[in-house]
């Protein structure tokens, strides 16, 4: 098969490798997509903890099975699947006490040190295949993956019904954190982003108040805020506009020695929570239920397919910030422009 191989910090490679066979308990899947997200940008430049190179990058991945192990029983060849790339130790402290997420031994499919999905071919446990309806889109499927991370970040808020919600960032997190908030019971949702470009996005999956600042709303307070930027201005402009009682939540990844500055008076006296979550917990199966209910716009989200040969193409556009959601398609011969101009 072929495959994308990050080789070392900052080196790729396209290389041709055999076609993964599974163990008992694994399926091997033909991959349809997989996203880019900045977690691989950090695994190329060597900056995320635990990867061992040479690896095969991507970690949100869609497909059909095309193999089985001799164990497996709940999955069929011709299965259309998503794939939950988190594995664990499952004897850590952590493990043991229902928190896998914050496993100290946290292994994750493309990112740490088991092959991912940019390659024609990926292999995964049958613990983190997750059967799709038939007639689900097998490419925006691969969005399932994120918006597992931002079930997971609801499970963590505490939240009421009829509560008004401002997210700051229009990338994808942000807008799945913005789609899923009437679900869990948000009375309005407001979405900001500096970058307007980035708001037609949020228009055009339908969300009710967009702005490139807080500051044109005609709101002063919410009870939730998210930050999905990691963006130090994002978080000390966000974390003063959560009414008294209301919750801010650390969805965005900052830079690991990155500090922001607030007022510890005011989170003492108006009682506001800071919560923070990461990455996926029991929540892929719920994220499928929801994605297949049509809780996600997702057409509107995903900008510019890939093939393998481009690969450094889509992580250079990524860096951009110039389209929406990526995808390499691995076993489409072309890239293709899905929405806008990317410009
Ligand atoms: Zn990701
Ligand atoms: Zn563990």
């Amino acid at each position: 098969m072929r495959a994308v191989v990050f080789e070392g910090a900052g080196a790729l490679a396209l290389h041709e490798l055999a076609d993964p066979t599974p163990g008992p308990k694994d399926v091997v899947i033909e991959v349809a997509a997989v996203g880019i997200c900045g977690t691989d940008t950090h695994v190329f430049d060597g900056e995320f903890e635990g990867t061992v190179f040479p690896l095969i990058p991507g970690h949100e991945a869609s497909g059909t099975v095309v193999a089985v192990g001799s164990e497996v029983t709940t999955l069929a060849v011709g299965d259309h699947v998503a794939v939950n790339p988190s594995t664990t130790c499952g004897e850590c402290e952590f493990c043991l006490n229902g928190k896998s997420n914050l496993c100290r031994h946290w292994n994750g499919l493309g990112v740490v040190a088991s092959d991912g999905a940019s390659a024609q071919f990926l292999k995964a446990p049958v613990a983190n295949v997750f059967r799709l309806k038939p007639e689900t889109d097998l490419f925006q499927a691969a969005l399932i993956e994120p918006t597992a991370c931002a079930i997971r970040a609801y499970d963590l808020l505490p939240r009421r019904m009829g509560e008004h919600y401002l997210i700051y960032g229009s990338g994808t997190m942000g807008l799945l954190m913005a789609q899923l908030a009437p679900r869990a019971g948000a009375a309005s949702v407001t979405i900001v982003d500096l970058n307007d470009r980035r708001l037609d996005v949020a228009r055009e999956v339908g969300i009710e108040y967009v702005h490139q600042s807080a500051d044109d709303s005609e709101r002063s307070e919410w009870d939730v805020v998210i930050d999905c930027t990691g963006v130090v201005a994002a978080i000390e402009d966000g974390l003063p506009r959560v009414k008294a009682g209301g919750t801010f939540q650390h969805f965005g990844v900052a830079p690991t020695d990155a500090k922001a500055s607030y007022s510890p008076f005011r989170i003492y006296r108006d009682e506001i929570n800071v919560v923070g979550t990461m990455a996926v917990l029991n929540s892929f199966g719920r994220a499928v239920e929801m994605f297949e209910s049509g809780a996600i716009n997702a057409g509107p989200m995903i900008s510019h397919s890939f093939s393998l040969d481009d690969y450094a193409s889509a992580l250079e556009m990524f860096r951009k910030g110039t389209g929406r959601k990526l995808q390499i398609r691995p076993n489409d011969t072309e890239s293709r422009v899905l929405q806008g101009s990317g410009a």
